[in-house]
């Protein structure tokens, strides 16, 4: 009986990815003694396999099979090509290049001409594309200031021959923070630990403020702070677009089709704690719907769930949630909807000005250059919106948001709403932060999701990271183990500390 730790799991899947080159991917069979065999007869006889039971197979199969890899296996199966599943993909196939084979499955299903997924309702594409540093969990301003740097050299990351590089319009303006008196002690906490780590942020108080941005109300602040270097925004759909084509012209495959479920194979040899000795049961499979309503299976070396919003919803697949010993504590990521209003005020703050923070949580960013800006606010938690659709509460603009930014700044009082939009966080009900790393009771399944309305700016360093799980067996660059699944486990939540 053995309870393979993680690194063995990885060494195992080292010398199983060896093995799946030289033998036409039968996973799981590498602990067959292949000096036993001579490398060539084995080849031999795993295609005869798999050619017998190609043409076994039902004709919908076959067709599947066909447009997208015949053997029906993979090495890594990424669930989910926003952010988080598209920068995976890139990162595994920019280490590993041709010794992986990483298929992305992604749902969404609106195509635009060219056959290319348009994410509707991914909360990639609707997000506020916003990076920071001032935050106050060490990770998150770790993975931010990484995020800075690979967007400002994102065109050489992500550089397709023959293709424009991505513009992904990064606007390095600043977050501004604004405190009362009772946040300002935790504002300057955090501003120190920011600048410990690297970040480039200033203390301002109400006269300085006043003097760096004179539309600002400064009567009921006590403190501020600005970003002066890696803050602002940039443009979420562009670097999606980038890191998508990127990984596709480094051989990752992407799938139309949604997970519907898993199989799962008995493995009585293993071992892992509250399961009764013998009955352990692995994943193996990941059932796909594709549009014409077929479902296929795709074997799978390692699975990671990226599904942003719906993480939590494709976890229960694999009874994460609906089980015993670690199963029981099910993904705690859910879709909580978000408003986004456009509005106009031709007078308002010039092209300086930092997405800036109310100590009420209302912000407001501008966007572009003609007189044009966004803002938002998340609701009290006694209030949260229905997800049901993605319809757009216009009264709340009126109530909750409007009457703080137009004290905050004169000219709002006479802005126009223009539109509207709404969008799901990938909120995380425990703690609202990132859960990243291997799931403790699958020795084959990662997570990478939760960020709850910070991972875009997180995407390119929580695709490294989990590059560096699989192939490295640890982390290498930043020390993300305290995003694990564990502190679900254990009850102890990685909490932001917010300004008031
Ligand atoms: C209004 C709003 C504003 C935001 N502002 C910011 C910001 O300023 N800065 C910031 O850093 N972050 C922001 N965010 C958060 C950020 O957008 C998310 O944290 C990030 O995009 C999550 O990426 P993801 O890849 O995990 O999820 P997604 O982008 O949702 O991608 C998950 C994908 O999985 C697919 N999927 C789901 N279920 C299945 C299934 N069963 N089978 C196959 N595919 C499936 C979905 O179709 C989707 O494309 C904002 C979010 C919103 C909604």
């Amino acid at each position: 009986m053995s309870r393979l730790g993680s690194h063995s799991f990885v060494r195992l899947l080292k010398c199983n990815v060896r093995c799946v080159r030289i033998c036409g991917g039968q996973r799981f069979k590498s602990n067959e003694p292949s000096e036993f065999e001579h490398p060539v007869s084995r080849t031999i006889r795993v295609l005869k396999g798999d050619v017998k039971n190609y043409f076994s197979l039902p004709e919908g199969e076959k067709t599947f099979r066909k447009q997208h890899f015949l053997s029906g296996h993979c090495d890594v199966l990424v669930i989910g090509g926003g952010i988080m599943g598209s920068s995976i993909a890139y990162w595994l196939k920019q280490r590993a290049r041709q010794g992986l084979h990483v298929v992305v499955v992604e749902k969404d299903p609106t195509v635009i001409p060219n056959n290319v997924l348009c994410y509707t309702s991914a909360s990639t594409v609707l997000s506020v594309g916003g990076i920071r540093q001032q935050f106050s969990v060490p990770e998150s301003i770790q993975m931010s200031l990484f995020g800075a740097e690979f967007l400002r050299n994102v065109k050489k990351h992500l550089y397709v021959e023959g293709h424009d590089p991505p513009d992904v319009q990064f606007t390095p303006t600043g977050y501004l923070f604004l405190a009362t008196e009772k946040g300002a002690t935790q504002l300057e906490e955090n501003y120190k630990l920011q600048q410990e780590l690297g970040a480039k942020n200033e203390l301002l108080s109400p006269t300085k403020l006043k003097e760096k941005f004179p539309w600002l109300n400064t009567e009921d602040i006590a403190l501020g702070c600005h970003g002066l270097r890696d803050e602002g925004w940039f443009d979420p759909w562009s670097l999606l677009d980038g890191f998508k084509k990127k990984a596709i012209n480094l051989g990752a495959e992407y799938i139309q089709g949604e997970a519907v479920g898993f199989k799962f194979k008995s493995m009585p040899d293993v071992m892992v704690e509250g399961v009764e000795p013998g009955t352990y049961e692995a994943l193996d499979s990941l059932l796909i719907k594709t549009p014409s309503g077929d479902i296929h299976p795709i074997k799978f070396g390692l699975c990671v769930i990226a599904a942003g919003p719906q993480s939590g919803a494709v976890a229960k697949m694999a009874r994460i949630g609906n089980g015993a010993g670690y199963l029981q504590f099910p993904l705690p990521v859910e879709p909580r909807k978000r408003y986004v209003y456009a509005f106009n005020c031709p007078n308002g703050p010039g092209l300086n000005t930092p997405l800036t923070v109310d100590p009420t949580g209302a912000y407001f960013r501008r966007e572009g250059l003609a007189g044009s800006f966004i803002g938002g606010r998340s609701p009290d938690v006694d209030k949260e919106p229905s997800t049901e659709n993605l319809d757009v509460d216009h009264q709340f603009f009126d109530d909750y948001i409007w009457p703080h930014i137009a004290k905050r700044v004169k000219a709002f009082e006479g802005l126009k709403v223009n539109s509207a939009w709404a969008g799901f966080y990938e909120y995380n009900t425990f703690d609202a932060n990132g859960i990243v790393g291997l799931h403790p009771y699958y020795q084959n399944l990662y997570l990478a999701t939760g960020f709850s309305g910070h991972g875009i700016q997180h995407g390119p360093a929580v695709g490294r990271a989990v590059m560096e799980m699989i192939i490295d067996g640890g982390f290498k660059t930043i020390d993300l183990s305290r995003l694990s699944f564990d502190r679900i486990i254990t009850g102890n939540p990685i909490l932001e500390n917010n300004i008031w």
